[in-house]
């Protein structure tokens, strides 16, 4: 049977918005010393927003194309292209076909034939490597801007950028520090997006550039809690389904309930109800104390 402390504590993370699927789960996150964070939607609100454009050609142009593919994403950064369009009264151009590359970004069919929107990779897999200075110079130029960068192109031609950008949630750099105060020594941050907009978060985090790990597709966050996990008990925190394998590898798992994906939920041992990273530190402890209640 359950020992007592353990179903109580569980109640009392159920009443402060943290749900533990099991008193393992609660057990393991007391010796955790290692917690691995998701960027997008788990240390960040996740709500995007379109900070800056450029293209060579016709502006409205290539909002209508860019909103066109966007227009069949769930992604948050679609969200906030369309939203651009709806603003700005441009109206979406046709995109037949329009299919998702994963991690990377979306392609498609319009008026003039193949058509794609989405990061570096997808730009690399498009033939954009080849492409004529114009194209490179830009790309090269906006390198470091500390956004997520969406080209919009033809084949190896791309038509132009926008940058897109979300806030970190607040309660996050008192969050981390409440978990380090309680004996978590590491803190690491793995995201798909780029090394310049993962350093921008991660800096007023504290988290050091060491534990910075940017541009990894969902193999990558597994492997990398794989190796950590072998060195020290981790945590793994996020909130998509790109985060499901590194959840369900990590020692505990912790999905972000309120606005996580279904997949990220199911591949986790604990549920993060709340929007607060507090809750975070307080489940740790909890687990601790606990912990020590039953030795
Ligand atoms: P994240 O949660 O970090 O955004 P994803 O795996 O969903 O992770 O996406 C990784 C990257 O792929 C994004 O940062 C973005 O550059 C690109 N991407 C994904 N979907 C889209 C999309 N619909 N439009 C443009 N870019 C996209
Ligand atoms: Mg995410």
């Amino acid at each position: 049977s359950v020992p007592a402390a353990i179903l109580s504590a569980l109640s009392a993370g159920a009443r402060g918005g943290v749900l533990f699927k099991g008193g393992a789960a609660l057990e393991t996150l007391a010796s955790v010393s290692t917690f691995a964070f998701d960027k997008t939607g788990t240390l960040t609100t996740g709500r995007q927003e379109v900070v800056g454009l450029h293209c060579a050609g016709d502006e409205s142009d290539f909002l209508a194309r860019l909103a066109g593919v966007e227009a069949h994403s769930e992604h948050p950064i679609a969200d906030a292209i369309r939203r651009l369009a709806e603003a700005r009264g441009i109206a979406p151009i046709e995109v037949r076909e329009a299919r998702a590359v994963p991690g990377e970004g979306m392609v498609g069919v319009d008026d003039e034939g193949m058509i794609w929107a989405g990061n570096a990779r997808l730009a690399q897999r498009m033939g954009a490597r080849g492409v004529e200075q114009e194209t490179r110079a830009l790309i090269d130029s906006l390198h470091a801007v500390p956004q997520t960068l969406v080209l919009l192109g033809r084949g190896p031609r791309i038509l132009g950028a926008v940058m897109v950008e979300d806030r970190l949630r607040d309660s996050a750099p008192a969050g981390l520090a409440a978990l380090r105060r309680g004996g978590v020594r590491h803190v690491a941050m793995m995201t798909g997006d780029r090394r310049a907009v993962a350093e921008r978060v991660a800096q007023p985090l504290g988290i050091e550039p060491a534990a910075i790990h940017a541009e990894l597709r969902p193999e990558d966050k597994l492997r990398l809690v794989s190796e950590m996990a072998g060195r020290s008990r981790v945590a793994f925190v996020g909130d998509g389904v790109n985060d499901a394998a590194a959840l369900a590898r990590a020692d505990v798992g912790i999905a972000m309930g309120a606005a996580g994906s279904e997949v990220a939920l199911q591949a986790a041992d604990v549920a993060l109800l709340s929007e607060d990273i507090g809750r975070l530190a307080a489940a740790h402890a909890l687990a601790r104390r606990t912990a020590r209640i039953i030795r």
